[in-house]
């Protein structure tokens, strides 16, 4: 097997994070468990006063690093998978990398694991510079864990086995210990000499956690860790998985396709793009103020209506709005938020051709004049008028967002 061959298994079987000197736990337990906060405070965790009572010198660990990409960027042949990426995560943080199939999100993972060459950049973690194009840090030495899509458990080996195979630079008993304090904060300390084929997914994917956070690495890498559970599954695993990470304290970077898992878990999204991060904040910011006709598509859902900019405004027949950032004669699209569309007794005419109720709310399609697609109306359940009714309707002006057609 080649030196890459066996990066490689090593990478898919998580067991990247190896144990800093002193390094044991990643969970202290105590009356009180102490977790690092977030820079964006979202969480509420209990955060001693004392420095000494939040890290006793024999549960400290490596602390949680920082990450810095400096204008990465990773060719293959023509294409760059990455192309002058920079972006800084702080200590504990947890980021999301989002973005549709092919734009980069794993090329930038595997070049932070240390996976792949740079062509050009640099990256530090824990401020430490660890990759330029000149060669780096061994994957192994970075203090960074990983979890990938695949997380094959070793079918082989037990639970325990499993999450001590990462700690083969402890003592056999002292690994023990470290990984059934791993297991039960995920709640599975009862099954550590099962089997995985004896799990179910949900349960493999809590081991495949234990066995990344048990060797305390200062980032966890997680490529798409949800996208083999079902939906259900999904839901329950996500939030155990966040409740594990905040607990932990440590650096994430998430990559994720779903637009749902970047906002549920995530203190700040980015959105990558051909390579590219097109844009970076809140998953508010990227809901309501999206940069790109690109980002606006990924995060919800929209009417889009075709017209061009005439004098600062694009006419359309769902109303009139102003596109002050567009030239004269330019292609636009018109994003309407579903919720955005209000009956009333003026405004513009079209007709309803169909209502789905969908629990929380009622789905209604909007036939109308000059618009090839009915536009799509969420409304209230049993508000708004029939089938077939004739109506007026207006748009809700923060309901709208015009972009350069593209
Ligand atoms: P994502 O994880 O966002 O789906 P990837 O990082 O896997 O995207 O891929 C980004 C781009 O780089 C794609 O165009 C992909 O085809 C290309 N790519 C990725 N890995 C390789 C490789 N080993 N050899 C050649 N092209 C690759
Ligand atoms: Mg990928």
């Amino acid at each position: 097997m080649t030196a890459l061959r066996k990066i490689k298994s090593a990478a898919a079987a998580g067991n990247y994070a190896f144990v800093a000197p002193g390094g044991a736990e990643w969970q202290r337990t105590g009356p009180a468990t102490i977790s690092r906060s977030a820079p964006s405070g979202m969480d509420q965790v209990y955060r001693p006063e004392n420095a000494e009572e939040a890290a006793p010198a024999r549960f400290a660990g490596p602390p949680a690093a920082s990450l810095g990409v400096e204008h990465v960027t990773r060719r293959y042949g023509p294409v760059a998978a990455v192309d002058d990426v920079s972006l800084a995560v702080a200590p504990g943080e947890i980021a999301a990398l989002v973005g549709h199939s092919g734009s980069g999100k794993s090329t930038l993972l595997r070049l932070i694991a240390g996976l792949e060459p740079l062509d050009a950049g640099r990256i530090l973690i824990g401020g430490r510079e660890v990759a330029t194009p000149e060669g780096g840090v061994p994957p192994e030495r970075r203090g960074v864990g990983m979890m990938f899509q695949d997380y094959a458990l070793f079918p082989h080996l037990t639970v325990i086995r499993n999450v001590t195979f990462g700690l083969r630079a402890m003592r056999a008993a002292e690994a023990r210990e470290v990984a059934i304090r791993a297991l039960s904060r995920v709640g599975l300390a009862g099954r550590a000499g099962d089997y995985p084929h004896m799990l179910s997914g949900g349960e493999q994917q809590r081991v495949a956690l234990a066995r990344a956070l048990a060797p305390r690495p200062g980032i966890l890498l997680m490529d798409e860790p949800f996208s083999n559970l079902d939906r259900r599954t999904r839901i329950i695993v996500r939030e155990d998985t966040f409740a594990v990470l905040r607990e932990a304290g440590t650096t994430v970077i998430l990559v994720t396709h779903d637009q749902d898992d970047a906002m549920r878990m995530a203190d700040r999204i980015l959105m990558m793009q051909g390579g590219r991060i097109v844009q970076g904040g809140s998953g508010q910011d990227l809901c309501r103020k999206p940069a790109t006709l690109q980002v606006a598509r990924f995060f919800a859902e929209w009417n889009e209506v075709a017209g061009v900019c005439r004098g600062g405004m694009v006419a359309t027949p769902a109303g009139d709005f102003p596109a002050p950032s567009l030239k004269d004669g330019e292609g636009a699209v018109v994003c309407i938020r579903p919720s955005g569309i209000r009956f009333g007794t003026a405004g513009r005419p079209g007709r309803i051709v169909s209502r789905h109720f969908l629990g929380e709310t009622e789905m209604i399609h909007l036939a109308v004049p000059g618009i090839d697609q009915p536009l799509r109306v969420v409304a209230a359940p049993g508000s708004g008028p029939g089938v077939g009714t004739a109506v007026s309707f207006t748009v809700a002006p923060e309901d709208v967002l015009v972009f350069p057609a593209g």
